[in-house]
């Protein structure tokens, strides 16, 4: 009875025993009433600080056009899925905003080491807050570390990571600074899975409250079509001895395709072929 049990209890409660009236009559059950691990779930249980703004819509985060979509919370979904296949003891959140795929990560029990790390300062406070980390248990708090820095220098840091997620972080960067990101990430870094996501631009037509010829956020700096990210994608692993898969997220339509776009790099084991 340990860990493992609280993780066990958030694996089988997850989608209802967050919003369960009864949760915490629920948890005491099954940790058998010992008071340390039902705190623990019961912080890692915690609603969503600020995940929306009382009039039920989800946080800023999420672009306006997409926001009815709910599409940063199939992304995420998205994200998990490769994790729970993959079961990464190291594992990093690169460009981790305001730490939603963090919680995420603090839930899966195989995740030993979990490194957020973005460049904007106001973003690693906003997940310090929300993950509420010094409240966790000294065992969970130092699973995590919030780092702060950029995507485009090479940095040491960042080195023996099992997977990397890369969640809506591309289409911030100026086109004439991804090749800076790609050394990063794919020379040094090198992570054994790569996962990234970006918006899919044919899907743009279907957002009814997105003008024509606009992007879905104020700060992206591009968007690309299936073609023009699979290219890219394939482009990149092909260099650096990768292998990619493609998956769409969210709802397909059969001409614009799914609204968001995901490529799952995986490192070629030198002498493996391909
Ligand atoms: N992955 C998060 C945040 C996406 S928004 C999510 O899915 O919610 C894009 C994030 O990338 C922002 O937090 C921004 O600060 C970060 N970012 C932009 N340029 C970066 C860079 N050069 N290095 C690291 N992070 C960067």
């Amino acid at each position: 009875m340990g860990d493992a049990e609280v993780a066990k209890l958030l694996r089988r409660g997850e989608g209802w025993l967050e919003a369960h009236p009864e949760q915490a009559w629920i948890a005491s059950r099954y940790l058998k009433r010992r008071r340390p691990l039902v705190r623990q779930a019961l912080a890692q249980l915690a609603p969503e600080e600020d995940s929306t703004d009382g009039n039920g819509t989800p946080e800023a985060k999420e672009s306006a056009p997409e926001r009815p979509m709910r599409l940063h919370d199939q992304r995420l979904a998205a994200v998990m899925q490769v994790v729970a296949e993959h079961k990464p003891e190291r594992v990093l959140d690169l460009g981790c905003g305001e730490g939603k795929l963090l919680r995420l990560l603090l839930r899966e029990s195989t995740a030993a080491h979990i490194l957020g790390m973005d460049v904007a300062h106001r973003s690693l406070e906003r997940a310090k807050e929300r993950l509420q980390l010094d409240r966790l248990p000294e065992r969970q708090r130092d699973r995590l570390r919030l780092l702060h820095g950029s995507l485009l220098y090479r940095d040491a840091r960042l080195g023996g990571f099992d997977l990397a997620a890369v969640v809506e972080v591309i289409e911030h960067l100026d086109p004439p600074r991804l090749a800076a990101f790609e050394r990063t990430v794919f020379a040094y870094a090198r992570p054994k899975t790569v996962v990234v996501t970006t918006p899919n631009r044919e899907y743009n037509a279907l957002f009814p409250s997105l003008p024509a010829g606009t992007m879905r956020h104020p700060d992206h700096r591009f968007e690309w079509t299936r073609a023009e990210f699979q290219a890219w994608a394939e482009g990149l692993a092909e260099a650096h001895s990768y292998a990619v898969t493609f998956s769409p997220i969210g709802p397909v339509d059969a001409t614009h395709g799914a609204p968001t776009q995901m490529a799952i790099f995986t490192q070629i084991a030198e002498g493996q072929t391909r």
